[in-house]
């Protein structure tokens, strides 16, 4: 399967080259920039510090979608709006993990899945995704004398609590509880709270030292508890999240999909 990265000199752009190059059955197409970059002709693999591939960065966003059978795209909401008319006009398979879209911008996301495969995620880790479905079943199974609480950590220098990841989850919880998380979210406890209120979803953050992202989910139940558990090392697993789903594309006609179909949930 040949597979285009546009945004290729980025942070995640240089990791999906490596990912692509690295995985059975994929071949890179190509990759592009925005126009006036730096990184325009540079070797593909010099960008990602892999070996010579050949081929060039170039800023013809058209031409690599006439010659590629799916397209990663991690770059900007502009460009990603570009990049869905193209997969549109070209019938190639899109994968999006530029996140901060706004409505038109997602509309142009809606129109192009009309006639080609798009896959669409916040958050692309298959560990994340799974632990969001897992989540949503275990809430759906168990009842509310099972206590959900979601712990997260992340480095120091995160500016925002609960995570999104962690607000995910609970969202996930609630869903397979059949309520609403905004009824029954306790984000945050402090001094005399009263007891527990029965079917409540709390949250615990903690912050420290270079963390790159870990979260629980716990039910505590009289006598027994389950606790399921994802710990994120590196960005390198959202490339490898992305790339899969481009694997999974090819055999699935158009529409709009998100990683929870990717990985069958
Ligand atoms: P980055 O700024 O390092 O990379 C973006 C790249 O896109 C840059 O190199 C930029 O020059 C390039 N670009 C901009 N316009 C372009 C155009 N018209 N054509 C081709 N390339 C163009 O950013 P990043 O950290 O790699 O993140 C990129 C996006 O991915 C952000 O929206 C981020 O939030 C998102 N992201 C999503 C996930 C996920 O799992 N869904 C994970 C990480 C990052």
């Amino acid at each position: 399967m040949k597979i285009g990265i546009v945004g290729c000199a980025g942070r995640m752009g240089r990791m999906l080259i490596n990912e692509v190059l690295a995985t059975d059955g994929c071949n890179l197409a190509g990759g592009t920039e925005r126009e006036g970059s730096d990184f325009i002709g540079v070797d593909l693999g010099q960008l990602a510090g892999a070996g010579e591939t050949g081929i060039a960065c170039t800023d013809d966003a058209a031409a690599l979608f006439t010659i590629a059978d799916a397209i990663i795209d991690f770059t900007l909401p502009v460009a990603t709006t570009d990049h869905a008319a193209l997969a549109l006009e070209h019938g190639v398979s899109l994968v999006i993990g530029t996140t901060g879209l706004n409505d038109d911008q997602q509309g142009a996301l809606d129109v192009a899945a009309r006639r080609t495969t798009v896959v669409q995620a916040a958050n692309f880790s298959v560990g994340v995704n799974l632990l969001l479905g897992l989540a949503e079943q275990v809430a759906g199974v168990l009842d509310e004398s099972f206590d959900i609480e979601i712990i997260e950590m992340h480095h120091k220098h995160k500016v925002d609590a609960p995570s999104g990841t962690a607000l995910a989850i609970g969202k996930a919880a609630a869903a397979g509880r059949g309520v609403n998380l905004d009824d029954v979210a306790q984000r945050v406890r402090d001094g005399h709270t009263g007891e527990r209120r029965n079917g409540d979803i709390g949250f615990a953050t903690l912050r420290g030292g270079d963390v790159a992202g870990e979260h629980t989910a716990v039910f505590a139940g009289a006598g027994e508890r389950i606790e399921l558990t994802h710990k994120a090392a590196s960005r390198v697993i959202f490339a490898r999240g992305a790339v899969r789903a481009a694997l999974w594309a090819k055999n699935q006609p158009p529409g709009l999909y998100s990683m929870k179909d990717v990985l069958g949930f």
